[in-house]
Formats: structure tokens, sequence, C-alpha cells
């Protein structure tokens, strides 16, 4: 029974180590390139190893008035110290942190879910103000 909604984790990323921090201005200028930074473990840090790491992060825009959201950015950690000799042993890992460029006429709020292999899937917000 539920939806989707009902797996989505939700909780104080100061105390939940999988819930996506997104990081960026308040206040942003109309159609002027910005910075969004989100990360995973920014105050507990989160594994990443073969067994148990982030696989995605996804950020998405709702602009106020509008009836969607719109996908800013999919990021794929693909890295996690595989290799042919077994489980971390590998030589590469793909930290879960990502910074994605943007800009955007209204105002509204961005959303960041994440996947940990593991513990599934978590979700943040940030409202964004255009000035
Ligand atoms: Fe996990």
């Amino acid at each position: 029974m539920g939806n989707i909604n009902d797996r989505i984790g939700r909780a104080d990323w100061k105390k939940e180590k999988h819930v996506p921090v997104i990081e960026c201005a308040d206040e942003v200028k109309a159609d002027t390139m910005f910075d969004v930074k989100v990360s995973i473990g920014k105050e507990i840090a989160h594994p990443n190893t073969t067994a148990h790491h982030i696989s995605w992060i996804q950020l998405f825009f709702h602009a106020d008035g509008e009836k969607f959201a719109i996908q800013v950015g999919e990021f794929q950690f693909s890295a996690h110290g595989e290799a042919a000799e077994g489980p971390d042993t590998g030589p590469v890992y793909t930290h879960h942190s990502i910074t994605a460029t943007m800009k955007t006429k209204k105002s509204g709020k961005l959303y960041a879910l994440s996947l940990c292999n593991i513990h599934g899937l978590w979700e943040s917000e940030k409202e964004i103000k255009v000035i």
C-alpha cells in the first residue's frame, strides 16, 4: 500500500547521514548562473565501498506557480572500488558530491533526491528567491 513517497526518507542532515545537503545562495539574480552544491554526509560521513555507497543524486527545481518540477541534473557515482580482483580492491572511488550550475527566471524550490544502494531514497529541499 501507499506510494513511492512513503519510501523516501526525510530527516535533519545533521543527524541522518543519508540526507542530501543542498548548498547555494538563498537569493539569486534572475537569469544569472549560480552554483548549487549537493553532497551526502556533510556532518556524518557515509561509507563509499563496493558493498555500500551512494549510487546517484538527482536535482529538481519547482518554480513558483508552475505545475511541474524541472529536472536540473542527474549525477551517477559509478566507481566504488570495484575490480576484477574483488570488491574494494580497485583504485577508483567517486565521491558523492556534485556542483550544478543553473539559472532561473523565477523563485522556487530545489529538491535533491539521492539513492543509497542499501538504505534507499532520501530527499531534501531548499527555497531560492529571485531578486
Ligand atoms: Fe547507506
